[in-house]
């Protein structure tokens, strides 16, 4: 095939050219330090608070509830290290899912060693967390609750407002990982009653190495880098004006086009489930059909080995993924395909396939088209395939 498509948006997108051509001038021109107080640093600050305020504007809140960070992973560090800090002295206690990005996961285990003590709530077979279970498990000591908004592989929504509700009547903070979720659904910290939520600007056609954490008011978090008075002394260092102006854009684009996004998606999504479903034998969706991200179809194979899929896949020009690139390449298959119960096997048969406003018909009609064939071609290759077809023929 002579032309690339890219189905693993959920790894990253491609920055826009309407992103791209805003981010320019604070490259060439405008290269002042905004906290310089001559013009020139003067036009990178505004750069800074547009930025926030097309943020704030998507969120639903206000410009100086968003703090500036180097993507979702120190978002989702600073708020579960910043809270467990803040709240020692009253408690040691952490609430978090099974299925977490490994951004909570390994930070949650640094906690760990460090003396609190972390419930991981189980999910259900489609991912869900389920708010009765987390209602259980709170504690008087319990600080810290932190539920992801939608999974980065199999494209489950939590019920965060349910959560959110639950919540209030307790002290504990709430963090939400929004990185997938971020400018794909709406996202309301303040309606869902959220304390802390995480972005990250790569993964809604932003540049890599930006990202924003959401503190609500009245959250007292500590500073996650000391040195200079950015982000009012919370986040210290000179800010990489250019990537934030382009996550800005990103964020009033993403907002814009988020309904009519929503509805192409979904159609397409369906649509490629609905024909692999129907032309490919022994698959099955992991994850919900509905409360699902629009750009997000997961689906086990078996008899093939998801990675081996992947590479076949590249060569004819198509980008997938076996599970979340964070995880690619290591040997174990991914943790959220596990705790849903998948068998070994059937988790490492998946593939994760993420769409975006760019993917066409046509785009999913060749994927289908050719992973037919290399899945047809692979299976052969496998024993227990050609065993498994005999026995079923002969019957
Ligand atoms: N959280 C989730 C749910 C993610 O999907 C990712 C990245 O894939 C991250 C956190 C980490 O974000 P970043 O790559 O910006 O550090």
């Amino acid at each position: 095939m002579d032309k690339r498509i890219y189905l693993d948006n959920a790894a990253t997108t491609q920055i826009s050219d309407e992103v791209l051509s805003y981010m320019l001038p604070y490259l060439k021109e405008e290269y002042g330090n905004p906290s310089s107080i001559y013009d020139l640093g003067a036009d990178n600050k505004r750069a800074l608070l547009t930025a926030r305020k097309s943020i704030a504007g998507v969120l639903g809140c206000e410009p100086q509830n968003i703090y500036f960070t180097s993507g979702g992973t120190e978002s989702d560090n600073w708020a579960l290290i910043g809270s467990a800090e803040s709240r020692c002295q009253t408690g040691r206690h952490i609430i978090t899912s099974k299925i977490e990005h490994h951004a909570v996961i390994h930070t949650c285990e640094y906690l760990e060693k460090r003396g609190f003590e972390v419930t991981y709530l189980d999910v259900d077979e489609q991912g869900r967390v389920d708010p009765e279970r987390l209602k259980k498990a709170l504690r008087r000591d319990t600080i810290l609750v932190s539920i992801m908004t939608a999974n980065n592989e199999i494209g489950t929504i939590q019920p965060i407002e349910r959560i959110g509700q639950i919540l209030k009547k307790h002290p504990a903070l709430f963090h939400t990982d929004a990185v997938q979720a971020f400018g794909h659904i709406p996202v309301l910290p303040e309606q869902w009653q959220v304390d802390l939520l995480s972005a990250s600007g790569h993964k809604f056609h932003g540049p890599k190495g930006t990202g924003f954490l959401y503190i609500r008011d009245g959250v007292k978090l500590p500073s996650f880098l000391h040195g200079g008075k950015q982000e009012r002394g919370m986040r210290a260092g000179t800010e990489n004006v250019a990537a934030i102006a382009g996550m800005g854009k990103a964020a009033e684009i993403a907002g814009k086009t988020m309904q009519k996004r929503i509805e192409q998606e979904t159609a397409l999504r369906d649509y490629m489930i609905h024909r692999i479903e129907r032309e490919i034998p022994y698959c099955r969706l992991n994850g919900p059909r509905t409360d699902r991200l629009a750009n997000n179809v997961n689906m086990s194979f078996s008899f093939v080995d998801g990675e081996t899929i992947v590479i076949l896949l590249d060569m004819e020009g198509i980008c997938a993924s076996s599970g979340s690139a964070c995880t690619a390449g290591q040997a174990a298959s991914s943790h959220v395909l596990t705790e849903i119960g998948l068998p070994e096997e059937i988790a490492r048969g998946a593939l994760r396939f993420t769409l975006s406003e760019k993917t066409s018909r046509q785009d999913i009609d060749d994927t289908v088209d050719v992973l037919k064939q290399v899945l047809e071609k692979n299976r052969k290759m496998n024993p227990a395939y050609s065993a498994f077809v005999k026995l079923n023929q002969k019957r």
